[in-house]
């Protein structure tokens, strides 16, 4: 019984790649910004724990310039290049600032993002997550704002149809924030759908009920400030997997943001660890019926170190376990 319970476990398992590169930590905020290098510290302890000794870990590549292009006009790249300091930094907007590797940060998670599309349609593994800063999906066509460059999540969708010939993919982001970049250049797009929970009111404004782009493929799922577990799976339940099985996606795609967690101070949902862990669980399973288990998860935000850390480990648990 106990062979068998083993072989049972072996098989059940999934490939996790995970994704990270130093240059992450050279994305430079000022003091008592929230969007900090700490987060990815805290989520690399987070890592040394036993579980993730089994952690299929690789360099995140950077991806060429033109990949950008995928999302973004050629003018928005240039105004963003340009906007890149030699030395200090320089706010872009009121709270996203550019240090001199962050065009490069981006840029690698732009790769990494891309990198891990390709590896879950080779097969090579199941899933992926890219621990990567900045993160991207307040992003617009031509708008970096909300301590976004470019839209990271967008991007690897449109790589995955270009690339691998993907005719629909999901892009689900239950950062706190609405992705108002992310439902911005899919707004006319029948191919990608957009589901998002998130706080309303809250940042950037964006993401009410009925916002839902030319075609019927943004799904919002704004959450009431206060709001717990139980209303989260609700909406998750009832707006999000009832879309995906609707929609029929090749490839799951993850803004996997964990300030909606009840210790991050940028908002006031209150979800525990275990919250993201189910909300995985029931992707993975989604991924399974629908994508041959193809999903790829992208880091977003969550600023508390304690809660990011924690929620971010137990989804990458999961994403192991399948
Ligand atoms: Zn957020």
């Amino acid at each position: 019984m106990v062979a068998h319970q083993a072989r049972t476990d072996y098989i059940s398992a999934m490939t996790t790649r995970y994704f990270e590169h130093d240059i992450f930590q050279q994305h430079i905020t000022p003091p008592g910004h929230p969007e900090r290098v700490d987060r990815l510290r805290a989520l690399e302890e987070a890592l040394s724990a036993d579980p993730f000794a089994a952690l299929d870990r690789a360099q995140a590549p950077r991806a060429p310039d033109e990949a950008v292009l995928l999302a973004h006009p050629e003018r928005f790249l240039d105004k963003v290049r340009d906007a890149i300091p030699e030395t200090g930094m320089v706010r872009i907007d009121n709270d996203t600032v550019a240090s001199p590797k962050s065009l490069e940060a981006a840029m690698h998670a732009i790769g990494a993002a891309m990198a891990a599309v390709d590896g879950v349609f080779a097969g090579t593994f199941d899933n992926a997550f890219v621990a990567a800063r900045p993160p991207g999906h307040h992003a617009e066509k031509e708008t970096a704002m909300g301590f976004c460059l470019f839209n990271t999540a967008a991007i690897a969708a449109r790589h995955a149809q270009k690339a691998h010939g993907a005719e629909r993919v999901a892009i689900i982001d239950w950062d706190v924030h609405h992705g108002n970049g992310t439902q911005d250049i899919f707004w006319d797009d029948a191919t990608v759908l957009y589901c998002s929970t998130h706080q309303m009111p809250l940042y950037p404004g964006t993401g009410a009920r009925d916002e839902t782009g030319e075609h019927g493929t943004i799904v919002n799922a704004p959450l009431s400030p206060g709001a717990a577990g139980e209303a989260f799976r609700e909406a998750f339940r009832s707006r999000v997997l009832d879309s995906i099985d609707e929609f029929g996606p090749d490839l799951i795609i993850v803004s996997a943001g964990f300030d909606a967690h009840i210790r991050d101070p940028l908002a006031n949902i209150n979800l525990v660890e275990e919250d993201f862990d189910w909300a995985t669980g029931r992707l993975i399973e989604a991924a399974g019926r629908h994508a041959d288990n193809r999903l790829v998860s992208l880091l977003e935000g969550g600023y508390d170190l304690q809660g990011l850390a924690a929620s971010a480990a137990m989804h990458i648990n999961r994403l192991m376990r399948g």
